[in-house]
């Protein structure tokens, strides 16, 4: 058997979306298949209001700009993350100040986020790791007590709940991703979320090159003009129209990967009490989504060996993020704060194959070979 790490899963109508899209003579961005894929999230999740991307980098980005930067402005951002969390804000003019994990969860500890607040400080960035929510009445409360803004990077987060609020809600922005790892896909691809009224205004305007023209295509303002900086992060037709293709099957793709997921934890169960792993712990405010199935090994050898003994046994299972404070482009510019959580899940996560196509019997043959590894091991 073999069993790789992903697959994108299409659902046959993104071809025939795109090429309506193209036969409609009206390919670039903003138009009808972008629209309603905006309306879609606005109404199903409560943004207030959303904007397709390029990625969920550049819908970072666009948060990056929007948050607006002065020389020495600084940004809290876990160390446990994808480059890009951090990377959007430091391209443009952030200084990063790394939190680190809570000792029972990946995501940011939230009790140690007002230690690091500075009168510098801008903006809280959290990532809701694998789709489980980050403990947000406890951030927006720090955030509104020093008048931060909140962003979350919710890449892997979509249909995934904080008590019940939709992720990518709740902060002042949010990015998201479609990239063709994730729950849905358009190959590269995201959306920005801004749920702030007083920065909808701007969002428009930085994501159409620093143009009022979105004012202008519906009728607002006369003329479009240079208004202010911006990029063109808006993408073309052809990603609306896949991404409806897809968001037309979101129910079903999301069944099937959250049964995954629970096939995966109860199937895991017995090898947790009988003490090799540490399943994920999931917050009773959280839910899951299926974005991805990981647990803890004991220390960092033991987990090499196991996605080594894994891929001979035909099974690519993966590790994750490498700590971003003591990264090569960063470890010089850290404070020199220890960050033991971020260390530790870098060194011990193991991810296991999860795309909407794996089969139940792959399910149990990886489950079947990681019980292989630990009993043959068995002291
Ligand atoms: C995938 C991912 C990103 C990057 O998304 P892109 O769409 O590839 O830019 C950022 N943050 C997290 C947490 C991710 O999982």
């Amino acid at each position: 058997m073999k069993i790789p790490f992903n697959k994108p899963y299409f659902t046959n109508n993104e071809i025939n979306l795109m090429i309506e899209a193209a036969k409609a003579g009206r390919i670039s961005g903003n138009g009808i298949f972008t629209k309603k894929c905006h309306s879609f999230f606005e109404k199903r999740y409560g943004f207030r209001k959303a904007l397709l991307t390029n990625s969920c980098t550049d819908a970072l980005e666009m948060a990056a700009v929007l948050t607006r930067f002065n020389p020495g402005d600084e940004v809290i951002c876990p160390s446990f993350t994808f480059v890009s969390t951090a990377s959007a804000f430091a391209l443009h003019g952030a200084k990063i100040i790394f939190a680190d994990s809570r000792p029972d969860q990946p995501n940011i500890d939230e009790n140690k986020i007002e230690e690091l607040i500075t009168p510098r400080t801008k903006a809280i960035i959290v990532v809701h790791y694998s789709g489980i929510a980050c403990e947000m009445d406890v951030i927006m409360k720090i955030a509104e007590k020093y008048d931060l803004l909140v962003i979350e990077d919710a890449a892997l987060s979509i249909d995934s709940y904080y008590h019940k609020k939709a992720l990518g809600s709740i902060g002042d922005m949010a990015g998201f991703s479609f990239h063709e790892t994730k729950n849905i896909i358009t190959g590269e691809g995201g959306l920005l979320a801004v749920n702030n009224p007083a920065l909808h205004e701007r969002a428009e305007i930085i994501w159409e090159k620093g143009t009022n023209r979105a004012a202008f295509q519906r009728g607002d303002v006369k003329k479009y003009e240079w208004v202010d900086v911006g990029a063109s992060y808006l993408p073309s037709e052809m990603m609306g129209a896949a991404l409806i293709a897809q968001l037309r099957e979101l129910k079903k793709i999301q069944k099937r990967r959250t049964s995954i997921w629970h096939q995966y934890l109860d199937k895991l169960k017995p090898m947790e009490e009988e003490g090799y792993i540490q399943l994920p712990m999931v917050p009773k405010y959280a839910t899951i989504n299926g974005s991805m199935f990981y647990f803890l090994t004991r220390n960092n050898t033991e987990r090499n060996n196991l996605i080594r003994f894994l891929y001979k046994k035909g099974v690519h299972a993966v590790f994750h993020y490498l700590p971003l404070h003591i990264s090569p482009y960063y470890k010089d510019k850290h404070d020199g704060r220890p960050l033991p959580n971020a260390i530790r899940y870098s060194d011990t996560i193991i991810r296991l194959p999860f795309f909407f196509e794996l089969t139940n019997e792959e399910i149990e043959y990886v489950v079947e070979k990681i019980r292989e590894f630990y009993l043959k091991k068995a002291p």
